[in-house]
């Protein structure tokens, strides 16, 4: 069964019942993540199942996809990333429980029955954010383009000056 996302996570609650969540968000609907892209109507599909493991571990496997527009570190102008964080978490109440899970599991160490499913969402996209997102092709860094209008601008003259000096070393 598949409805849309609650405001709040009832983490014991949703898994105990195995629900099965899906919904699209826009960008602008994650306020954390809008400040760092430009893309703000752009749409961020999430999905959420809730599980027990064990009969007692609450767990939520989950799927978020998104395109990212940030700026290039190195050109400076927009790159965009598709984005496709996958997570498989389990909420311990302490670290003992999570011994005998599975290792495919991310643990979290967790006491709130409740949380904010923006904020959950939110984090689980932070992680997947490059700190200097980059074109995957080589892009011109400022530092490379910078010589190349220089020289546009000068006259011809100054550019044999230029290969003179050159020669000289
Ligand atoms: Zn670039």
């Amino acid at each position: 069964m598949k409805q849309g996302i609650p405001d709040t996570i009832k983490l014991f609650r949703f898994a105990s019942r195995s629900l099965t969540f899906s919904q699209r968000y826009q960008v602008k609907d994650l306020p954390r993540i809008s400040k760092l892209l430009s893309n703000q109507d752009s749409t961020v599909d999430v999905k959420l199942s809730f599980n027990l493991e064990e009969g007692k571990i609450p767990c939520i496997k989950g799927e978020i996809k998104l395109d990212a527009a940030l700026t290039c570190q190195r050109c400076l102008d927009e790159v965009s990333l598709h984005l496709q964080p996958k997570f498989q978490l389990a909420f311990l109440q302490n670290e003992q429980q999570g011994e005998t899970l599975s290792a495919s599991f991310e643990t979290i160490l967790n006491t709130d029955e409740e949380f904010s499913t923006i904020e959950f969402i939110t984090d689980e996209v932070l992680i997947v954010i490059p700190m200097t997102p980059m074109h995957k092709h080589k892009c011109a860094s400022y530092q490379d383009t910078q010589p190349i209008n220089q020289q546009k601008r000068e006259n011809p003259f100054a550019i044999l000056q230029q290969l003179k000096n050159t020669t000289k070393e």
